[in-house]
C-alpha cells in the first residue's frame, strides 16, 4: 500500500539525539551494557516540594481544561520570576504556558516565520530549532563557530549573516551542546547589530539558566533595553527541575506575539496540564537555593569528566560555564583508523563509540558544530567514569 505522507513531514529531519538514544536503547535490548549518555535529562528526581503540590492539586480536584495560556496565578508567579531572576517586566498577557519549552519555541516559529523567510541559527544551536524552520518552511541558516571561542560567534559573524529575508535569530545561552554562557557584554554586542536592522526578532531560550558553574551570572537577551521590544524570552522547568516529563514551558515577550502563541495553542493542543500547572506555580516561585543540590552534583561531575577527557589523546576539551554537556572536538581523529574503522566525520566517531566503547554519545553535526560530539554528564558519577574509561580505551 501506498504511504502518501505530506511533503512536510517528508522534508521534516528526525531528531539526532532521540535516534542516537533510540539506537542505543536497541542495542541494550540485545544485552549489549550500553552507557547512555546521549540524553538532556536530569537523573535526579522531581523534588519533594514541587510533588507535594502536584498531589494537593489533585485532592484539591484540578481536572477541567485550563485557560489556554496558562492559569492566572502561574502567569502571575512567571511575571515575578522574570522580575527576580532576569530583570525583565512582563505583564501576564505577555506570557504563555507550553507543553514544555519545544512547545513555546515551535509556537514562536510558527507564528513569526512565513515561507521563505531566513532563521539565523547560531550554531551550535539546539537539534530542534532547524526542524521548527522547516516546518514552518523557512530557511533555517547556520551562522558556525567553534571550540577556538568557546563556541560564541561575533557580531561581525552575526552581521554578515543578515540578509533582507531575515525575520529571526535563535539565541540559546546556556548553550545545548557546548555549555557556553554568553556574557553581558557579548549579548550587548550583538544587540548593537540587530539595532541596525528592526525588522529582525530574537528568539531566547534560556531554559538551562539556572544550571551554571564558576560564577557566571547567566543574562537575558531581552535586557537589553533596544531588544525588550522584539525579543521573545523562553524558559521551562525541565532542566533545573528535574521535570522532564512534566511538560512545562513558557514564554514572555510582545503582547501581540503572546495572543498569536495563544491562538495556534488553542487550535492545536489547548492548554498543557492542569496538575502540572498548579505544580509549577510553586515550582517557579521557589528559591534558586532549593535546587542548588543539583547544580552542584552536575559541577561535581563536570569538574570530573572535563580531567578525564582531557586525559585522552585527540580530544580537544571545552570548559562548560552552564548545562550538563562537555561537547568535545575530535576532528584529530577524522581520516585516521580506529581499530580498523575509518573515522571521517563526528558521527562516524560517535556510531564507533558506541559500538566499541558502548557509549551513547550524539555527533556535533546535528548541531552544526561538525568537529565535536556532545557528551552529557546527566549521570552517575560511576556510569561517567567508566563511560571515560572505555573511550579512552577504544581510542588509543
Ligand atoms: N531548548 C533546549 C536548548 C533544550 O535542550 C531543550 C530540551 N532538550 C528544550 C529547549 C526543550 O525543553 P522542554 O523539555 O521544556 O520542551
Amino acid at each position: 500500500m501506498s504511504q502518501p505522507l505530506s511533503e512536510r513531514i517528508k522534508n521534516l529531519p528526525a531528531s539526532a539525539t532521540l535516534a542516537m538514544a533510540a539506537k542505543a536503547r536497541e542495542l541494550k535490548n540485545e544485552g549489549k551494557d550500553i552507557i547512555g549518555l546521549s540524553l538532556g535529562e536530569p537523573d535526579f528526581n522531581t523534588p519533594e516540594f514541587i510533588k507535594e503540590a502536584a498531589i494537593e492539586a489533585i485532592q484539591a480536584d484540578y481536572n477541567s481544561y485550563t485557560p489556554v495560556d496558562g492559569y492566572a496565578e502561574l502567569k502571575d508567579a512567571i511575571c515575578t520570576k522574570f522580575k527576580r531572576d532576569n530583570g525583565l517586566e512582563y505583564a501576564p498577557n505577555q506570557i504563555v504556558v507550553s507543553t514544555g519549552a519545544k512547545q513555546s519555541i515551535a509556537n514562536v516559529v510558527q507564528v513569526l516565520i512565513n515561507p521563505g523567510d531566513d532563521v539565523l541559527l547560531v550554531a551550535p544551536y539546539w537539534v530542534s530549532y532547524s526542524a521548527m524552520v522547516i516546518l514552518a518552511e523557512g530557511n533555517p541558516i547556520e551562522i558556525r563557530s567553534d571550540i577556538k571561542t568557546d563556541f560564541k560567534i561575533t557580531p561581525q559573524q552575526l552581521e554578515d549573516a543578515i540578509t533582507p529575508k531575515t525575520k529571526l535569530v535563535m539565541l540559546n545561552s546556556p548553550n545545548n551542546p557546548s555549555g557556553s554562557m554568553y556574557t553581558k557584554a557579548e549579548y550587548e554586542a550583538l544587540a548593537a547589530v540587530l539595532e541596525k536592522h528592526p525588522n529582525i526578532y530574537v528568539l531566547s531560550d534560556e531554559i538551562y539558566e539556572h544550571i551554571n558553574y564558576d560564577g557566571v551570572t547567566p543574562f537575558s537577551f531581552a535586557a537589553v533595553p533596544s531588544m525588550y521590544e522584539r525579543t521573545i524570552t523562553v524558559n521551562g522547568l525541565a532542566k533545573a527541575f528535574a521535570m522532564t516529563g512534566w511538560r512545562i514551558g513558557y514564554l514572555g515577550g510582545p503582547a501581540w506575539i503572546a495572543k498569536a502563541c495563544t491562538k495556534i495553542q488553542g487550535q492545536v493542543t489547548s492548554g498543557t496540564n492542569c496538575i502540572a500547572q498548579r505544580a509549577a506555580i510553586t515550582a517557579v516561585l521557589a528559591p534558586v537555593s532549593k535546587i542548588k543540590y543539583m547544580v552542584d552534583e552536575f559541577d561535581f561531575r563536570r569538574k570530573r569528566i572535563i580531567d578525564l577527557l582531557q586525559d585522552i589523546e585527540g580530544f580537544t576539551v571545552n570548559v562548560p560555564k552552564g548545562a550538563f554537556y562537555v561537547f568535545p572536538d575530535i576532528s584529530f581523529f577524522f581520516g585516521k583508523k580506529l581499530n580498523g574503522t575509518r573515522i571521517e566525520s563526528a558521527s562516524d566517531f560517535a556510531m564507533y563509540l558506541l559500538e566499541k566503547a558502548n557509549v551513547a554519545t550524539v555527533t556535533g553535526d546535528a548541531f552544526g558544530c561538525p568537529n565535536n560530539i556532545r557528551i552529557s554528564y546527566a549521570a552517575s558519577l560511576e556510569e561517567i567514569e567508566e563511560a571515560i574509561r572505555r573511550i579512552k580505551e577504544a581510542v588509543s
